[in-house]
């Protein structure tokens, strides 16, 4: 029933061979099965249609993580619209920016953000659903028909838009099309070997790639179970250990997870996979995993644009500190400027596939600068191979902060710092933090000799969601520079790399 539809009739397996098979275990909630998913989903494609969604219309979510919330992204795609998911903690300003680059047709807000969001919705109509699966997104929908036939959608129709921050400028919407996400998730599954049997601890966030597409989809595939918690919750991911199989995270809950003393191989013997990824993993954090569990974590190496490009192999060596190899169907290659270079030298990945993007959207000239004519996306990682194949991420071209799996672009911070008065300039960059991988810091140069820590942060709050706030400000007399005029950050990074001990 769901073949017209190029995603949702693969998602859709699980639901129509095994509608009762259980899709969320919720702690403290009812279970939901794929059946019941489905009907949701369904109901909500629906109410979409309804609203006068037209193929190819944008719906703009920023809600807390519920099934709701799953089975919206479901329904948007089903009635053949774009999922446009934001991340919670973006501000009224950071949201009404992709209200007005992606023009949602509606946007689907919490209902405390409601009356600030609205006045920024341009056109759009706005729904509500909160923390607890509740708002008029829902209203009156339960009990109604259950029968939408999906819209059809082709293999290259675009089903979602994800934001990725830019260094230069404004954020750019990463076009994902039908078979961008189906093809990824097909190769994740026989990959690292899940099935029906398998039971996943799902809680990464669902407005960005690992929690929405790696995680969800993966299990919708497998047909799998899941248990769906709203957040990272160190506690209910070891309540949940015993009974699961499988877990996807950042290398923040990894090691959070280390800091409990219930985290033993009796604990984890159940499970049999630790999947990392979005940040780099820690040899040392990998290594204490092993003595700590038995099990050796399998790192995987992606990017919104690309979904999933590299990963550690299932069955062979696991090696700490690597990506691992291409994914079938992914082609990887590491460039200097138009040239490969030799085996083992650093330079920038990139890959070609079906993984591989389809542009940024309303962005021709971004996109002909990182995707090129023959398919290849340069993905701006610097990187080496070694002689038996595994990728090895040695940095990031564009400086980008990575702090608890969130991206942060430094750009975006300096410029506001550089606005306020009393100040020369900054330099934003990320030093080593035990508990989120990295911690934003702000270097300044002050015009005004009384310009204070406090007054910066206060700015920072009020115009910056909190994980890109910095961790720590610090007022100097100058930037280190080289001949050339350019900001040194590596220099400031290695001074400062002990700030968080
Ligand atoms: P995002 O688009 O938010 O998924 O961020 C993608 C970026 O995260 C990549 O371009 C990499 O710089 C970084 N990244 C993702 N996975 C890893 C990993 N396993 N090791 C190092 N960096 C990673």
């Amino acid at each position: 029933m769901y073949e017209s539809n190029y995603l949702i009739h693969r998602l859709a397996q699980g639901a129509v061979t095994a509608p009762d098979k259980v899709f969320a275990r919720r702690p403290g909630l009812a279970d939901v099965s794929y059946g019941e998913l489905f009907a949701g989903a369904q109901r909500l494609a629906q109410r979409l249609a309804t609203l006068g969604l037209e193929p190819g219309d944008r719906v703009a979510v920023q809600v807390e993580k519920t099934l709701e919330a799953v089975q919206l992204y479901l329904g948007t795609v089903m009635a053949g619209g774009i999922f446009l998911p934001l991340n919670t903690a973006y501000t009224g300003s950071e949201v009404a920016y992709f209200i007005g680059d992606a023009t949602p047709r509606i946007l689907v807000c919490d209902p405390t953000r409601a009356t600030e969001l609205t006045p920024l919705a341009d056109g759009a109509t706005v729904l509500t659903l909160d923390a607890t699966g509740q708002g008029s997104l829902m209203a009156d929908l339960a009990g109604t028909e259950t029968g939408f036939s999906p819209v059809a959608r082709g293999a290259d129709d675009l089903a979602a838009i994800l934001y990725t921050s830019g260094t230069t400028g404004r954020s750019k919407g990463a076009m994902l099309s039908h078979k961008n996400l189906a093809s990824n998730s097909e190769a994740l599954v026989d990959l690292w070997r899940f099935t029906a049997d398998d039971v996943l601890i799902h809680a990464l966030p669902i407005f960005h790639t690992h929690g929405l597409f790696v995680a969800t989809n993966v299990a919708l595939l497998s047909g799998a179970s899941t248990v769906f918690l709203p957040k990272f919750d160190a506690v209910a991911i070891l309540d949940a250990m015993p009974a699961a199989t499988a877990l996807m995270g950042v290398p923040t809950f990894y090691t959070r997870l280390l800091q409990n003393p219930r985290l033993t191989p009796e604990h984890a013997g159940n499970m049999r996979l630790f999947i990392s990824g979005s940040a780099p993993l820690l040899v040392d954090t990998h290594e204490q995993w092993q003595a700590r569990t038995g099990h050796r974590i399998l790192e995987r190496y992606g990017m919104t644009e690309t979904n999933m490009s590299t990963s550690n192999p299932y069955d062979a060596e696991r090696r700490a500190g690597t990506v691992g190899f291409p994914l079938p169907g992914v082609e990887l290659r590491i460039m200097e400027g138009e040239a490969e270079v030799t085996q083992g030298e650093i330079g920038v990945i990139e890959v070609r596939g079906d993984n591989v993007f389809q542009g940024y959207w309303k962005m021709p000239e971004k996109t002909a600068e990182e995707l090129r004519p023959d398919g290849w996306f340069i993905t701006g990682d610097l990187a080496q191979q070694d002689a038996d194949g595994y990728v090895t991420i040695v940095g990031r071209a564009k400086d980008l902060v990575i702090t608890g799996g969130f991206n942060v672009y430094p750009k975006e911070i300096e410029s506001l710092i550089d606005d306020l008065p009393g100040v020369l300039e900054s330099a934003v960059i990320g030093v080593p933090h035990p508990d989120f991988g990295e911690a934003v810091v702000a270097v300044v140069v002050a015009t005004d000799p009384n310009l204070q820590v406090r007054s910066l942060r206060d700015a920072c709050a009020e115009s910056l969601a909190k994980f890109k706030q910095p961790k720590h400000i610090m007022i100097v007399s100058e930037l280190p520079r080289n001949t050339m005029g350019k900001v040194q950050k590596k220099a400031l990074r290695e001074e400062h790399a002990d700030l968080f001990g």
